[in-house]
C-alpha cells in the first residue's frame, strides 16, 4: 500500500503550475526574453580558496594513504571543530552538540522523527514550504498563526509542541531582532515547545539588531535547535553541506537520542563537501564570500528601490535575499504572476505557494544576476508610465 500521506504535499503542484505557464507562454512567444525573478538559487561560483580544498580532497581520495572512506555520522571532526570555533564557542557550545549534514532542506523536516505523532507544529503563514509538506508527509498535525505588522509570528494563546522559526526569512525576506526571538524564547520554555530556528541566510544579515544566532538568547539553549546551511552564503547549494546543533541543555535527552537516531539513519555528508566546507572558514574565503552577498545584497536594493518607485509596498531585501511585494490593485498573487509573465516577460513565485496568506503578494529573489534585475525594473517603471 503507498503511503497516502505522500499525497498531502502541497508544493510540487503550486510549481508544476509556474513551470507550466512559462513553457506555455514560451511555446507562444518564441521570441520573448524571459527573465527570472523567481529563482531561489545562487548565480555565483563557489570561491577560489574553497574550489582549491576540494581539489584537495579530490587528490586524498586517490592515494591508499590518505584515502577516506565513511565519514562518521555526524560529521568530521575539522569541520566540527571550526563551526564551533568560528560560531558556536563563544555561545559555551561544545563539538558534541554540532551535526554535519548535506543540506537543511533534509534536516529541516528529518528532525521530525525525534517528536511523537501527536505533536503539534505551529508554522508561519506565509511559510518556507517544505516545512509544511515535510510535516504532511509524515502525517503531523500542523496549525499556522499570523504575522504582526512587522511580519514577524505572532504569539499564539495555545500551546504547541514545536514551532518553527525562519529568520532572515524565505519567501518574506525580513529577519527578527533579539526581543522578537526573546519573546518565543519565553513562549517556548513556559510551553516545553522546542523551537527549529533556520537560520541559513544568515550571512546576509547587515543589521546589528539581528542576532547572528538564536544562541544570543542565553535561555534558548534550552528550547531551540538551530539550523544552518552553507547553500545559500557559499554557493555551496550543489555541492549539499549543512549543518545544526542540538545543545545538551535542550528538554529530555534529544541530544542523546538524536544520536542514536542519526547513527541508524545516516552515513554523513561527503569528505569532499566538508574539506571545501571547512575551507570556508578561511579569512581569504570569508572576504570572498562577504563580496558575493554583498553583490546579492546590492542586487536586492536595486529590485527595492525600482519597485518602490513603480508605486508598490516592499517588505524585506535588507537582510535577506528576498523581497516580498504586495499587490497595487487586489490583485491575486496569480493575476500578478500573470500579469508580470504576460505584459513584463519576468518570472515572479506567487504569494500563495508559501500559504494562504500570501495570495496578495509574489515573492522576488536577489539571488540572479545584476544586468537582470537592472532589465526588469527597465521594464517595470516604463510600463507604470504607460499605465
Ligand atoms: N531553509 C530555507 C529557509 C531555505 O530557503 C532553503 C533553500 O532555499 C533551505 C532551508 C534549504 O537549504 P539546503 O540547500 O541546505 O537544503
Amino acid at each position: 500500500m503507498l503511503n497516502k500521506d505522500l499525497l498531502q504535499m502541497e508544493t510540487k503542484d503550486v510549481y508544476a503550475n509556474v513551470t507550466e505557464k512559462v513553457k506555455a507562454f514560451k511555446y507562444e512567444n518564441p521570441n520573448a526574453e524571459i527573465i527570472s525573478l523567481g529563482i531561489g538559487d545562487v548565480s555565483k561560483p563557489i570561491v577560489k580558496p574553497v574550489i582549491e580544498a576540494m581539489h584537495k580532497a579530490v587528490d586524498d581520495l586517490s592515494s591508499m594513504d590518505t584515502f577516506k572512506g565513511y565519514g562518521g555520522y555526524y560529521g568530521y571532526d575539522f569541520l566540527r571543530e571550526a563551526i564551533l570555533e568560528n560560531e558556536y564557542q563563544q555561545y559555551g557550545f561544545t563539538k558534541d552538540e554540532i551535526y554535519v549534514s548535506d543540506g537543511t532542506k533534509t534536516d529541516s523536516t528529518s528532525i521530525l522523527e525525534l517528536f511523537d505523532n501527536s505533536s503539534t507544529i505551529l508554522l508561519a503563514n506565509p511559510t518556507y514550504p517544505i516545512y509544511r509538506d515535510g510535516a504532511a508527509a509524515l502525517n503531523r498535525k500542523v496549525e499556522y498563526t499570523t504575522l504582526d505588522e512587522n511580519f514577524v509570528m505572532e504569539i499564539p494563546n495555545k500551546k504547541y509542541d514545536i514551532v518553527y522559526i525562519c529568520s532572515p526569512n524565505n519567501p518574506i525576506g525580513n529577519a527578527y531582532n533579539k526581543k522578537d526571538l526573546e519573546k518565543w524564547v519565553d513562549y517556548a520554555l513556559k510551553n516545553e515547545a522546542v523551537i527549529i530556528f533556520d537560520n541559513v541566510y544568515q550571512g546576509f544579515v547587515r543589521s546589528k539588531e539581528v542576532p547572528k544566532s538564536i544562541y544570543e538568547i542565553e535561555e534558548a539553549k534550552k528550547c531551540a535547535i538551530e539550523l544552518k546551511s552553507f547553500s545559500k552564503t557559499a554557493s555551496f547549494t550543489g555541492l549539499r553541506c549543512s549543518y545544526y546543533v542540538i545543545p545538551n541543555q535542550i528538554y529530555k535527552d534529544i541530544n542523546v537520542i538524536w544520536k542514536r537516531r542519526t547513527m541508524n539513519r545516516f552515513n554523513g555528508a561527503s569528505y569532499i563537501a566538508q574539506k571545501a566546507a571547512e575551507a570556508v572558514f578561511l579569512p581569504q574565503s570569508q572576504k570572498l564570500i562577504k563580496e558575493n552577498i554583498d553583490y546579492y545584497l546590492e542586487n536586492a536594493k536595486i529590485l527595492r528601490e525600482g519597485f518602490e518607485k513603480a508605486g508598490y509596498e516592499v517588505v524585506g531585501g535588507k537582510d535577506a535575499p528576498f523581497m516580498w511585494v504586495k499587490s497595487k490593485n487586489q490583485k491575486t498573487s496569480w493575476q500578478m504572476f500573470d500579469y508580470f509573465l504576460k505584459e513584463l516577460n519576468i518570472i515572479v513565485i506567487p504569494g500563495i505557494v508559501f500559504g494562504l496568506a500570501g495570495d496578495n503578494y509574489i515573492r522576488i529573489s536577489a539571488l540572479g544576476k545584476r544586468e537582470d534585475g537592472i532589465k526588469c525594473i527597465e521594464r517595470i517603471l516604463k510600463d507604470e508610465e504607460k499605465n
